[in-house]
C-alpha cells in the first residue's frame, strides 16, 4: 500500500483504531502525529479488546512505531500502556519518541481537570491534560522528550517545573501543593523506562523515506475537533487535520501519498458541544446501546445522530479526501429508513458552508434525505460481492458529497469484519 494519512471526518470515534491496523499490516511504518492519551484506539484481536491511547496502533502488528513531535506524551500512561501490550503477547521493541515531542506531566491532568470544574460553559475535555500541556508548549515553557537525554538537567529542570507550579497555578486552580521530591522521584523513574525510545526523528524519516518504505499517518479525534477547523470552542487543543501530519512527525512532505478519511455510517459526539443531527432522548438511546456507544478513553456516553454530510463534505474538502472506508454500517442494519442530512438552514435560508462560529450551530436546522436501509443479511452478501441496491445508493450518496470514493467498509469490531471495494 502506499504511503497513507488516516483521519477521521467527525468528531472522533469513527472507528480509526480498527482501520489503522488493518492498514499497518500493509505498510512498513506506522506514525502518530498529534494529541495525546485523549484518544481511544479500539483493536479487537482474537476476542480480545485493547485500547491504545497514545501507543501508533501499528505496534500491534510490529510495525515500527514513531510517536512524533506534535504528540503530547503522558509518560504515566505510555509506561502502563507498554506493559498493557507486553502482558497482552505484543511488544515495544520498534517504538521511537520524537526527542521534540511535549513530555505531559501529571500536573497537566489536575489543571485540565481544575479548569473544566470552574468553566461556565464545559467543553467536556478527557481530563488528559491535553489543553494545559499545548498551553505550556506554545507558552514556550514545555519540557520536551529530548530533555530527558541529559540526566542533570532534566532532574532540574522538573525541580523548576514543580516549583512554578506551586507557586503560580497550584494556588490559583486550588490544588494541593506538589510534594517536589516524590514528584521528582518519580518522573526520574519514569525517564529510565522511556530513554531508550527516545530518537531524532528526522535521521529514522530520512533513512525510511529512502529505502522507499510505506508510511501510514494515523490521525486521532477528527477534523471536527481541530483547534482551527473544528466547532471551536467545542474542540481539542491539536490538529487532527491530515496537512499536520508532516508538520507533527518530522517526515518530509511525501510526494505519493493518498489520504483516507474514515466516518462512521452516522455520528457521535463525545463532549460538549454543537451536534446539529442529534437524535431525540430515546432513540439515542438505542443507537448508543446498539452501537457499544461509550468512550473507550473516558467511559462517558456519547451523543448520538444521523449522518451528516454537510459536515463531512466540508472536512473532506479541506483534507483532499481520496479514499474514504464507512465504519459500523452493521449497526445501521435492519433499519427501515435512514436519515442523512445534506445541508444546513438557519430559518428559511440555506446554509452555503460550515459555520465557523459555534453559536450558529446551534441555530441550524439539518435538511435530510430519507433513503431505504438494508438488512443484515445485504451487508452479509456485501462481503460475498453483491451489492443491494439500498447499500449502492448509501454509498453513492457519501461520494458525491466528499467527492471521494468509498473503498472500504467495516462491518463489525473485529479484523477479519472488513470488505474491500477496491485494493487499499
Ligand atoms: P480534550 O482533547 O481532552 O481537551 O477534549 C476536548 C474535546 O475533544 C472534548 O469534547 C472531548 O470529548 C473531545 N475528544 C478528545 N479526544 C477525543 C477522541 O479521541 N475521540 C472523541 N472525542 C475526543
Ligand atoms: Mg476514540
Amino acid at each position: 500500500m502506499k504511503s497513507s494519512i488516516i483521519v477521521g471526518l467527525q468528531w472522533g470515534d469513527e472507528g480509526k483504531g480498527k482501520i489503522v491496523d488493518v492498514l499497518s499490516a500493509k505498510v512498513d511504518v506506522v506514525v502518530r502525529y498529534q494529541g495525546g492519551a485523549n484518544a481511544g484506539h479500539t483493536v479487537v484481536i482474537d476476542n480480545k479488546r485493547i485500547i491504545l491511547h497514545l501507543l501508533p496502533t501499528g505496534i500491534l502488528q510490529d510495525k515500527i512505531s514513531v510517536i512524533g513531535n506534535g504528540v503530547v506524551v503522558d509518560i504515566e500512561e505510555l509506561i502502563n500502556e507498554i506493559s498493557l501490550i507486553k502482558k497482552n503477547g505484543f511488544n515495544a521493541d520498534k517504538l521511537s519518541i520524537s526527542s521534540r515531542a511535549h513530555i505531559l506531566l501529571p500536573m497537566h491532568k489536575m489543571i485540565d481537570n481544575a479548569k473544566e470544574g470552574r468553566r461556565v460553559k464545559k467543553i467536556g475535555t478527557t481530563g488528559r491534560g491535553i489543553g494545559p500541556a499545548y498551553i505550556d508548549k506554545f507558552g514556550r515553557k514545555g519540557l520536551r522528550m529530548g530533555l530527558m537525554l541529559n540526566k542533570t538537567e532534566f532532574e532540574k529542570s522538573i525541580s523548576d517545573y514543580i516549583d512554578g507550579f506551586n507557586k503560580y497555578e497550584a494556588p490559583f486552580y486550588k490544588i494541593p501543593k506538589i510534594n517536589k521530591k516524590t514528584m521528582t522521584a518519580d518522573i526520574m523513574k519514569m525517564r529510565s523506562k522511556l530513554l531508550k525510545y527516545i530518537i531524532d526523528t528526522d535521521i529514522l524519516a530520512e533513512k525510511i523515506v529512502k529505502k522507499g518504505n510505506s508510511i501510514l499517518f494515523e490521525g486521532a479525534q477528527g477534523v471536527l475537533l481541530d483547534i482551527d477547523f473544528g466547532t471551536y470552542p467545542f474542540v481539542t487543543s491539536s490538529h487532527p487535520m491530515a496537512p499536520y501530519a508532516f508538520c507533527g512527525s518530522g517526515f518530509p512532505v511525501l510526494k505519493d501519498y493518498q489520504m483516507i478519511g474514515v466516518l462512521k455510517a452516522y455520528t457521535t459526539r463525545v463532549g460538549e458541544g454543537p451536534f446539529p443531527t442529534r437524535l431525540t432522548k430515546e432513540e439515542e438511546l438505542n443507537m448508543r446501546e446498539k452501537g457499544g456507544e461509550y468512550g473507550a478513553t473516558t467511559g462517558r456516553g456519547r451523543n448520538c445522530g444521523w449522518l451528516d454530510l454537510f459536515a463531512v463534505k466540508y472536512a473532506a474538502f479541506i483534507n483532499s479526501i481520496d479514499n474514504i472506508v464507512i465504519t459500523k454500517m452493521d449497526i445501521l442494519s435492519d433499519m427501515k429508513t435512514i436519515k442523512i442530512c445534506t445541508g444546513y438552514k438557519i430559518g428559511n435560508k440555506v446554509l452555503k458552508s460550515y459555520p465557523s462560529v459555534a453559536s450558529d450551530l446551534d441555530k441550524v436546522t439539518p435538511v435530510y434525505k430519507s433513503v431505504k436501509g438494508w438488512t443484515s443479511t445485504e451487508l452479509d452478501n456485501l462481503k460475498k460481492g453483491k451489492m443491494s441496491p439500498s447499500i449502492r445508493n448509501f454509498i453513492a450518496i457519501i461520494e458525491k458529497y466528499s467527492n471521494a470514493k468509498v473503498t472500504m467498509i467495516s462491518n463489525g469490531p473485529s479484523r477479519k469484519d472488513i470488505i474491500y471495494l477496491e485494493k487499499p
